[in-house]
């Protein structure tokens, strides 16, 4: 592409978007679609609840980001990558651009703390010297670098959540996405939980999209707050809260 054809296509999707989608629709089965033609752009540094009833298509749209899924129709841009054009070996660079959190933790069970924080950076092949550095200081972000020796069963749900989000952001990548990881916490560790995500968007400006159903703390914290119902976008508000139905 030459640079003029580059600058304009920036200029049409918001030169400051890290997540694109335009006009996508995902379906499964010849049913209704889990998407059904949602259009958004996320800029860098934003944070952004989404919400919606349980079926409305909010795993799906954190799937299509991450290039689990790719859709049915419609293009999906994360990072400036058309994430359904990636080849096969370009999908784990571009995985690098994004920290994932999930309701269940998933950590690695046999190993303790710091291997599971160590684990990612593995992955990129970064340097032990600067591992044994990334490694603690992401521990100490979220508030663990007392446990890293600890087997993560011994931890609680709360601290397990916390060493899976030291994890994601080890890397240091420009966007986080969280599907309801505060699903199996209670309300005080919710609220831990969602204060480190807000501290990490406002001191690293990670761009950060939370997929939750916590009615309260979406209220509280007066972010962007997308609501889908049945694979549609049907409210998109700055400084939003939960919609109340029914
Ligand atoms: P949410 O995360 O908001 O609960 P999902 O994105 O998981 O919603 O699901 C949206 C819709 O797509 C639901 O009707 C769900 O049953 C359907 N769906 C999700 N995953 C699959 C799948 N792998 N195969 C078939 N249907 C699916
Ligand atoms: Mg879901």
């Amino acid at each position: 592409m030459v640079q003029n054809d580059k600058k304009k296509k920036k200029k049409r999707e918001g030169s400051d978007a890290v997540i694109t989608l335009d006009r996508v629709s995902k379906s499964y089965s010849s049913g209704s679609p889990a998407l059904d033609n949602v259009s958004l752009t996320i800029k860098k540094g934003e944070f952004v609840f989404i919400v919606g009833d349980s079926g409305s298509g909010k795993s799906t749209l954190i799937k299509l980001l991450l290039r689990e899924l790719t859709p049915t129709s419609g293009r999906v841009i994360v990072n400036g990558a058309d994430v359904a054009r990636l080849k096969r070996r370009q999908v784990p660079k571009f995985r690098r651009n994004l920290g994932i959190v999930f309701q269940d933790f998933r950590l690695l069970n046999d190993r303790n703390v710091y291997e599971n924080v160590a684990f990612a950076q593995r992955v990129i092949q970064m340097p032990t010297k600067l591992m044994r550095k990334n490694v603690p200081n992401a521990l100490a972000e979220v508030g663990l670098a007392g446990k890293y020796k600890a087997k993560t069963k011994q931890l609680s749900g709360g601290e397990q959540q916390r060493v899976a989000l030291a994890r994601a952001l080890v890397n240091e990548p420009p966007i986080l996405l969280a599907d309801e990881p505060t699903g199996n916490l209670d309300p005080k560790n919710s609220w831990e939980i969602m204060k480190l995500l807000e501290r990490i968007n406002e001191e690293r400006g990670t761009t950060i999209l939370v997929v939750t159903h916590n009615r309260e703390i979406v209220n509280e914290m007066k972010k962007r707050v997308i609501t889908m119902k049945k694979g549609v976008v049907i409210s998109d508000e700055e400084k939003g809260g939960y919609i109340d139905e029914d």
